[in-house]
């Protein structure tokens, strides 16, 4: 049972109104929408709803910024200094920050501290980045002097989703805001709050107004509207790779702003017989039940090697079984809700398919509680890799368990499928590991480890899981156009 009264639940909310132009405002239509508490189900506030009319005032005021002198002149150096001031702001709020993450997201309050870490250091990771972005002299024909310029886009339009509503935000705003550029973001409908609360750290970091303004609605409206709008340069969305196909085709259909996707996954994570058992246990576990199977690189194909197979899914069942579900802000829960009632149906009806399609299910595959939106941690053997639990994006705590025999067959079962985001493999044997990082398609391979991010390191997808790449130096190229200059000498 999750019980709501404890002292530490006492969460403050922070702001519930639009971020435009730094102020605080209602939307045009005056309409708000819930959001809801994920482990109880109850509503926790309002928030101001945005629609296309707030998004074209909000891209005003971008505009606006982004065409001032205080921001253009603005030196990079002194843009870095906001970003270190942010970060700074961030940690000196990280307690209330975690608990509002936790209350809207319903992640354990451990992972929330987990996440405004890494939000932390990707804030100041960037803010090290404002003044190291850097063009080239080219030794063109003729009596030129040629250089290049690397500038910022423009006018940003930033959809982020709801399962690290701060991490997101932090990867989208800081490249953007360290090249210069100027920001419309809208958040997650079922996680409005912590971005907001940051928004009122941003006015204090001294962001000039209209450099970042942040909206809270829904997908279909402002976020429709901001990749259709003619006056926004580039679109960064994450999200599922249904509605990645919508924005990116709405950005061609208007004004072929630039296009960065951030999308789904089906990551096969590869466990050979030579591994250390014990470690390959517990990271198959974590590959997968991080973030209540809420992760879009969550390791959702685990592929075993046939030598040790019944072992390891008999640990794996017996882990699974163990896992502490409940309360989000008790210090030993290990998993939280699932974000919403919508994908709690979801997750249910793959449940079911595994079931009909033949998967043998050892553990959990219901509800748990009596409120809130909890599913037991679940795991499915005998899974083979053209039933629908092993092709489609989960995105929830089931575990699909499927055999190999050999090197070759798993490279090819782990390479069929449409996504390409990320991977695993364990062993002890560096050439096998090579063999997979080399042939497996996808943006990240891990090799005895999984899920480890920092923001120097670059992340996306190969195939439907996108293009381009967040974080590392790779990122700042999506946030900055290349600009030719020849002069005559
Ligand atoms: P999920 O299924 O995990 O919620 P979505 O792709 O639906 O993932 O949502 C990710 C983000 O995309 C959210 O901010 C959501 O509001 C937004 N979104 C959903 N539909 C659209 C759409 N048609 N156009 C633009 N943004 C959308």
């Amino acid at each position: 049972m999750v019980t709501a009264t404890r002292p530490e639940q006492q969460v403050k909310i922070g702001p519930t109104k639009l971020l435009i132009n730094n102020e605080w405002v209602e939307s045009v239509s005056g309409k708000r929408f819930e959001t809801i508490n994920p482990a109880t189900g109850e509503v926790i506030c309002d928030v101001a709803e945005a629609d296309a009319p707030d998004v074209d005032k909000a891209v005003e005021a971008a505009r606006a910024a982004f065409n001032s002198r205080e921001w253009r002149n603005m030196s990079a150096t002194r843009r870095g200094e906001l970003l270190y001031k942010l970060a700074d702001l961030i940690e000196q709020n990280i307690d209330e920050l975690a608990r509002l993450e936790t209350l809207d997201n319903g992640k354990p309050l451990h992972s929330s501290y987990g996440d405004l870490k890494l939000v932390i250091a990707c804030y100041r990771y960037y803010a090290g980045w404002a003044d190291k972005v850097q063009g080239k002299t080219i030794p063109i024909n003729g009596p030129y002097f040629c250089y290049t310029r690397h500038e910022p886009v423009g006018v940003v339009g930033q959809i982020i989703p709801w399962n690290f509503p701060l991490l997101m935000q932090a990867w989208k705003l800081s490249p953007a805001l360290a090249t210069g550029n100027t920001v419309v973001m809208k958040t997650a409908e079922q996680t409005p709050l912590s971005a907001l609360r940051v928004g009122e750290l941003i006015i204090e970091a001294g962001f000039p107004p209209g450099v970042v303004n942040i909206l809270s609605g829904y997908g279909p409206t402002a976020g429709a509207a901001i990749a259709r709008h003619m006056d926004i340069d580039k679109l960064a969305f994450t999200g599922s790779t249904e509605v990645g196909h919508l924005v990116m085709e709405a950005a061609a259909k208007s004004n072929l702003k630039r296009v960065t996707l951030e999308l789904g996954g089906k990551s096969p994570n590869i466990v050979f017989a030579d591994a250390d058992m014990d470690m390959a246990i517990e990271g198959a576990h974590h590959s997968l039940f991080f973030n209540q199977g809420q992760c879009c690189n969550a390791g959702s194909r685990l592929f075993v090697e046939e030598k040790c197979y019944d072992d390891f899914v008999a640990k794996s069942v017996e882990k699974a079984r163990q896992r502490t579900v409940g309360d989000p802000f008790d210090p030993n829960t290990k998993q939280g809700p699932q974000i919403d009632q919508e994908q709690f149906d979801k997750i249910m009806s793959y449940i079911e398919s595994g079931m009909r399609e033949g998967a043998q299910m050892l553990c959990g595959g219901h509800r748990w509680g009596d409120r809130g939106f909890f599913i037991e941690p679940t795991v499915f053997a005998n899974v083979k890799n053209e039933m629908k639990i092993a092709q489609e994006e989960i995105f929830g705590p089931v575990m699909s368990i499927i055999k190999f025999k050999d090197i070759d067959e798993v490279i090819h079962l782990a390479n069929t499928t449409m996504y390409g985001l990320a991977a695993g493999v364990w062993t002890k044997d560096i050439t096998k590991a090579h063999a997979i990082a080399n042939n497996v398609r996808a943006g990240t391979v891990w090799v005895n480890c999984y899920h480890v991010f920092d923001a120097a390191a670059p992340f996306g997808g190969f195939k439907q899981s996108g293009m381009g790449r967040e974080l590392g130096e790779y990122c700042l190229e999506h946030y900055t156009e290349v600009k030719t200059v020849t002069i005559k000498l």
